[in-house]
């Protein structure tokens, strides 16, 4: 059986003494091993990108550019090995990982601007004779840590701003679906990458822990669940390294009475169950102002679900895939139950759902659970899978309340014809990324990604402009060439 390994200084490394499974979540068969990093070889990883580091960050950011746009040729002409390696381990339907690839290239193309990104701030004559401008400098190795459900994207998200930056990077992806972004790695040294500038680690909690106490890291960019984000962010704080952890979600769509209800009901669907509900950005709880809209929702909703199609990565006729693992299927199960046992109502129960020849697959169909409250344990956690929740409320303060009182503020939004209601929407809601009338409001990669409260640690989201902020260090340079007259004079008092 196939063993995943781990990509340091070019070179693809095997480690066989420690390893976990790899699973086909669709068949429940494990298909391939994967490596779990020893502390000798995560040093040895950022030992190759801190002695690539000297080289690589004084190459100009037009040089390293170049790298990245053949770098996006690259990932274009392969995007069906990707998606196809995305699928066998996600699970998720070919036509989603190829919206994940693209959103990832995406990223890449906004690193191709780096030479502009990087051009500093100038301020000519401060004071007489005085120019003084800002440079952004790279901080050294960096590390990035990713979680599963975006295998090839999330990754995306961060080493290709941090390398056209002058860092060098070392990533520790999801042990749960490591192949995608192992074939991703060869396509960046065919690029023209130089060896030990990107590399990459498989591993579990012990490479982690390597990484956040290794005094070579610099700064370390994390996305996954909350518990975890809080435990890097504090872990790497106290070790003194930059930090960004971005975590878990609950991502609520208030759905006012004037609504327009087919784009409610289409929007909901893709947005709760499209890739299993395994998104940081899914929606997960429509709150309904007023009984006769959440009767007017189940009524669309209803028929509308029984109507999708899960199964497997390949067949694009499918609309989801299974989650990823047999423990987290029972998780979600177990949150179905549980809303259950307070006293929701189960409109739509996924819970014994498997297609047809794939029974041993790790399957839940899409759940609709009616009359859910926020002191439902159901409520309270991510359940990260195909299961949408309903709240009735009765005004949109109620609502925007509701939301404002959960722990995590990732996305939401609001469905509405009403352009008052909106701004107050905007206005008043605690959540860092917020639609009106767009269930995903995933910012563009031109913009950052962040949300507020308990669902980003650190004090910059991810990519774009806060990326750049993220992956440099700020000098700010101040310089006189005095004039004969100004040679002679003596200041004693604080400069003006
Ligand atoms: P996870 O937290 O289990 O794992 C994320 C990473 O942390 C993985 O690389 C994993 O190996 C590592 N890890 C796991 N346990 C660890 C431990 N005890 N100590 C140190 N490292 C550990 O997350 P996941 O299940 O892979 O991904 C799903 C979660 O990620 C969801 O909560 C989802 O909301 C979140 N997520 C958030 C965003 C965002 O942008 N906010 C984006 C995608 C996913």
């Amino acid at each position: 059986m196939n063993t995943v390994g781990h990509f340091i200084n070019g070179k693809m490394i095997a480690e066989e003494n420690q390893t976990q499974p790899v699973y086909n979540p669709a068949t429940g068969e494990v298909t391939k091993q994967v490596a779990l990093a020893s502390t000798k070889t995560i040093d040895q990883a950022i030992a190759a990108a801190k002695s690539a580091f000297p080289k690589w960050s004084k190459t100009p950011p037009i040089k390293r550019t170049k790298i990245m746009f053949k770098f996006r040729e690259l990932l274009i002409e392969n995007a069906d090995e990707i998606c196809r390696l995305i699928g066998e381990e996600h699970g998720k339907i070919i036509h989603d990982a190829r919206g994940e690839l693209q959103r990832g290239i995406e990223n890449v193309e906004y690193a191709c601007g780096a030479p502009e990104l990087l051009k500093g701030e100038h301020s000519r004559n401060v004071g007489t004779d005085i120019d003084s401008w800002s440079e952004f400098h790279p901080l050294g190795v960096v590390a990035g840590i990713t979680p599963f459900n975006f295998p090839v994207m999330v990754p995306l998200w961060m080493f290709p701003m941090a390398i056209v930056c002058g860092n060098t990077f070392v990533l520790k992806p999801s042990e749960r679906d490591p192949s995608a972004i192992m074939f991703v790695a060869k396509l960046l040294q065919e690029a023209g990458l130089p060896n030990g500038v990107f590399n990459i680690v498989n591993g579990d909690k012990t490479s982690v822990d390597a990484i956040l106490h290794h005094s070579d890291i610099e700064a370390v960019s994390f996305v996954g669940s909350t518990p975890i984000a809080e435990y890097i962010y504090t872990t790497a704080s106290a070790q003194g390294k930059r930090c960004q952890a971005l975590g878990g979600a609950k991502n609520h769509a208030i759905v006012m009475p004037d609504a327009d209800l087919d784009n409610v009901v289409t929007s909901l669907l893709g947005a709760a169950f499209g890739s299993s509900g395994e998104r940081c950005m899914a929606l997960s709880v429509a709150v309904a102002v007023g009984d006769d809209t959440a009767d007017k929702i189940i009524a669309s909703l209803k028929p509308a679900i029984e109507k999708l199609r899960i199964g497997i990565h390949s067949d694009e006729d499918n609309d989801f895939g299974p989650v990823i693992t047999g423990a987290h299927k029972s998780k979600i199960l177990g949150h179905i139950q549980s809303a259950l046992d307070q006293g929701a109502e189960l409109v739509i129960d996924g819970s014994k759902a498997a297609p047809a020849g794939y029974e041993e697959g790790f399957f839940v169909g899409p759940t609709l659970i009616d009359r859910v409250t926020k002191k439902m344990d159901s409520y309270k956690a991510e359940i990260f899978g195909p299961v949408l929740q309903v709240i009735r409320v009765q005004t949109m303060e109620e609502a925007v309340q509701l939301i404002n009182e959960h722990e995590y503020g990732n996305g939401t939004c609001i469905y509405t014809r009403d352009g008052e209601a909106a701004r107050y929407f905007i206005d008043n809601i605690q959540v860092g990324m917020v639609g009106v009338n767009i269930p995903l409001p995933v910012p563009i990669a031109s913009q950052s990604f962040g949300g507020w409260k308990r669902s980003l640690f650190g004090d910059l989201s991810i990519y774009g402009p806060d990326g750049v902020r993220f992956f440099t260090r700020r000098k700010t340079i101040t310089q006189r060439w005095p004039s004969a007259k100004l040679r002679e004079e003596k200041q004693f008092s604080m400069p003006t």
